[in-house]
């Protein structure tokens, strides 16, 4: 046990480090494989597409037809549906109608797109340069190839591997089983929701932003075990029973100055925990280890975050989201930060990471940052009115409006 001055960047690489993933796989219909981790790489079993087709409407031949410097006239022997091959010839000075994604005719090798074709009877002509050999031609396997790797293990599947799956004919896939992750708050002054707020008490609200921010990640299993007392007995019975049932323990509140000890005392009994003051704002007390259960060797990862509602969304960000990732094997997928430009100025400590709640507005085609009023790591709504984080770095000083900072969306495409 040990009480720990990390920088951010410490931290986190800390943190990975002593990760072990998961083990374990299950096999499901890939509608129900989107944003689930895939377990194994998966090798095409086909060409796709499967033969050389046409990438538009129009007329296909063969490009030794092509007539340099004059016009080319080709005769129209026959049409080519999708789905429906022209299985007739094709030969010198002919051509074939042919739809986007119908096969190419033997021997043909180029299409003319129809906007480009002047007809007349059977007769289809057009001018030099309106297509050069090979124009307009798929080709067999060029979006996939037979016994190349198609997805990566550890992918986390998206709309897109979706549809590639259902290209390769794969119905069913093997992703990881999902990471278990139980949750609980600390503190007597916490009510849960429908209990009367008495004097000096508050609504537990972080099991709520923890709720949301885990969901999203939809290769997670939530288990919420609500608030636990601020007691060493009630702490230790909810560690126990969370490392029962949870691959992953996050809790919140009971890690700061004075409350540590108590709380230290638990996990000194339990397992291998460190205390950290992280060089950041909000979220300077965590700690994170692993716990045990010494009568049957269970164990689990375990998160302690602070309790202030902004500082759990912020550290939950910075250290815990990555984490989850890694443990159930798949690849982190970068963070997307976008450079804004600051509307105002504003302070900042070197010597620590700050992330500051700002509104990212497009103004005159500019991505513009606005603070979102208090800053401080209680004040839950400066989190609800921003559209994101400004990651002001370690060394960074004081900045001016016009500065460009880095900023983490909470928003992304996919
Ligand atoms: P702690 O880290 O336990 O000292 O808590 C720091 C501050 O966050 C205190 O003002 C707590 O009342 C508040 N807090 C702790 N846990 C929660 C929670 N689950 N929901 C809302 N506020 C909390
Ligand atoms: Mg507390």
């Amino acid at each position: 046990m040990q009480t720990d001055f990390q920088t951010v960047d410490q931290a986190r690489q800390s943190i990975l480090a002593q990760l072990v993933a998961i083990s374990g796989t299950r096999t499901v219909a890939i509608r129900d494989a989107l944003d689930q981790v895939l377990a194994f790489d998966v090798l095409s079993p086909i060409n796709v597409p499967a033969q050389d087709n046409s990438a538009m409407d129009g007329y296909a031949f063969n490009s030794t037809c092509l007539q340099s410097g004059a016009i080319t006239a080709l005769k129209l022997v026959g049409t080519a549906y999708a789905g429906k091959v022209f299985t007739g010839q094709c030969g010198a000075g002919e051509c074939v109608r042919i739809m986007t994604g119908a096969v190419m005719p033997a021997h043909c090798d180029t299409v003319l797109v129809q906007e480009n074709a002047t007809v007349n009877g059977v007769t289809i002509s057009f001018p030099p340069g309106a297509v050069k050999a090979g124009d307009n031609r798929r080709q067999a396997g060029e979006d996939l190839t037979a016994g190349k790797t198609a997805l990566p293990a550890g992918k986390v599947l998206r709309p897109a591997d979706l549809g590639l799956l259902a290209s390769l004919g794969v119905a069913e896939i093997a992703v990881r089983r999902k990471l278990r992750v139980a949750f609980f708050s600390t503190g007597d002054e916490l009510r849960s929701l429908g209990q009367t707020l008495d004097e000096g008490c508050v609504y537990d609200s972080n099991r709520y932003t923890l709720f949301g921010m885990l969901t999203r990640l939809r290769f997670i299993e939530l288990l919420d075990m609500g608030v636990v007392q601020d007691s060493p007995e009630a702490l230790e019975q909810a560690m126990l029973q969370a490392i029962e049932q949870a691959d992953v323990i996050l809790t919140s509140g009971g890690v700061s100055v004075g409350e540590a000890d108590y709380t230290k005392d638990v996990m000194e009994k339990l397992g291998s925990v460190n205390f950290w003051k992280i060089a950041m704002r909000p979220g300077r007390p965590m700690a994170f280890g692993q716990v045990h259960n010494k009568a049957n060797g269970n164990s689990a990862f375990l998160f302690g975050l602070p309790g202030n509602p902004v500082a759990v969304m912020v550290t939950f960000y910075a250290f815990v989201r990555d984490a989850l990732f890694k443990l159930t094997n798949a690849k982190a997928l970068p963070v997307p930060m976008v450079s804004a430009k600051l509307a105002q100025s504003v302070r900042k400590r070197p010597g620590r990471t700050e992330y500051q709640r700002a509104r990212l507005v497009m103004e005159n085609g500019v991505l513009t940052a606005h603070l979102t009023g208090a800053q401080g790591s209680g004040i839950l709504r400066s989190m609800s009115e921003s559209d994101g984080l400004l990651v002001l770095e370690h060394a960074q000083g004081d900045l001016e409006a016009g500065d460009t900072v880095q900023a983490l969306p909470f928003e992304g495409l996919i």
